[in-house]
C-alpha cells in the first residue's frame, strides 16, 4: 500500500455547499489523509446547512463572495498566517446567470458573459495571487473543470467559455508558479448531481447520455473527484503541474460512440 500522509499540511477549498459538493469531496479526502482542512461558503444564509454537512470535516468555515477581493485577501491571510503556510487549495467555484444558460450563446450579455468569466475562471488568478505568499515550497492547486472547455456541449453556453478560460489559466499560472514549487491542475469531472449541475439545463439528458456511452458505462462518483483532487494535490503527483485531468468513466477518449450504445 503506498500511503498519503497529508499530516501537519494545510488545505483550503473554496466553493462548498453541501456534502454532495466536488469541493467538499476533495476536502474530506485531504482530511482523511491528514491536513487541517478550511472551506469557504456563499452567503450566510446557508450557514447553517454548510456546518451540518462539513462537521467533522472543514477545521475553519468562511463565508466568502469571491467577487469581494477584500474578503478573499482577509481569508487568506488570516489562514496562512495563523497556520503559517498553506499547502493545498482548491478551486470549486462557479457561476452564470440562468438565462444565459437557457438561451443561445450568440444572444449572451455582456454582463453575463463577463460575471459568468469573473467568477468561474478570473476568481482562480485572483485566489493564487492572494495564496502566493503563503503557498509552501511543494504546495498544490487544483481547479475543477468540465468537458466543455474543449468541445460543443449542449445549453453550457457561457460556463464553456469560462472552462476553457480556466484551463488556460491553470497552465499559466502553472509556468509561472512552477520555479516556486508550486503546482497547478485541473480535474475535469463528467457529470455529477450537485447544486451547480441542477442548474444546468439538460443535466438529466446529458447524464444518461454519458451512462450510456462512456467505455466505464457509467457516470463518475463525488468520491471519485475527490480521491482525483487527493491525488493532484498530494507528493504522489509531485511531478505533474500544467495538467487536466479527465475523471469522466473514459468519456472524454470518444470519438464517435459506438453504434451499438446508442438508441437510433
Ligand atoms: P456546487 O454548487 O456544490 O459548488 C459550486 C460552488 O460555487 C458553490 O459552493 C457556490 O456557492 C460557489 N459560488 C458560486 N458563485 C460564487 C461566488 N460569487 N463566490 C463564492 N462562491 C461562489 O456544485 P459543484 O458541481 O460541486 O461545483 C464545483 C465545481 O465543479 C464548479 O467549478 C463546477 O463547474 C465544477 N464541475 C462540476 C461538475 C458537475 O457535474 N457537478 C462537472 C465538472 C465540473
Amino acid at each position: 500500500m503506498v500511503p498519503i500522509d497529508l499530516t501537519g499540511k494545510n488545505a483550503v477549498v473554496f466553493g462548498v455547499t453541501n456534502e454532495r459538493s466536488l469541493g467538499f469531496a476533495i476536502g474530506k479526502k485531504l482530511k482523511a489523509a491528514g491536513a487541517r482542512v478550511a472551506m469557504t461558503y456563499q452567503g450566510e444564509r446557508v450557514r447553517p446547512l454548510v456546518e451540518r454537512a462539513t462537521r467533522g470535516v472543514a477545521d475553519r468555515l468562511f463565508e466568502l463572495d469571491v467577487t469581494d477581493e477584500e474578503r478573499l485577501r482577509a481569508i487568506v491571510r488570516e489562514l496562512g498566517q495563523s497556520w503559517g503556510g498553506i499547502d493545498a487549495v482548491v478551486h470549486a467555484i462557479a457561476f452564470a446567470p440562468r438565462r444565459a444558460m437557457e438561451g443561445k450563446y450568440l444572444e449572451t450579455t455582456k454582463e453575463d458573459w463577463l460575471k459568468a468569466l469573473e467568477i468561474s475562471a478570473y476568481s482562480l488568478v485572483a485566489i493564487v495571487r492572494e495564496a502566493m505568499p503563503y503557498l509552501n515550497e511543494g504546495a498544490g492547486v487544483v481547479a475543477l473543470s468540465y468537458y466543455a472547455a474543449e468541445k460543443y456541449v449542449p445549453k453550457y453556453n457561457v460556463m464553456a467559455i469560462a472552462k476553457s478560460a480556466l484551463e488556460a489559466s491553470v497552465r499559466y499560472l502553472a509556468a509561472e508558479l512552477g520555479p516556486r514549487g508550486v503546482r497547478v491542475n485541473a480535474v475535469s469531472a463528467g457529470p455529477v448531481r450537485t447544486v451547480a449541475a441542477r442548474s444546468i439545463p439538460g443535466f438529466t439528458l446529458l447524464w444518461d447520455h454519458v451512462e450510456k456511452v462512456a467505455p466505464l458505462r457509467r457516470n463518475v462518483s463525488q468520491e471519485e473527484v475527490g480521491n482525483t483532487g487527493l491525488f493532484l494535490l498530494s507528493p504522489l503527483a509531485a511531478g505533474i503541474t500544467g495538467e487536466v485531468v479527465y475523471v469522466d468513466a473514459g468519456y472524454h477518449t470518444i470519438g464517435i460512440p459506438d453504434p451499438g450504445t446508442l438508441d437510433v
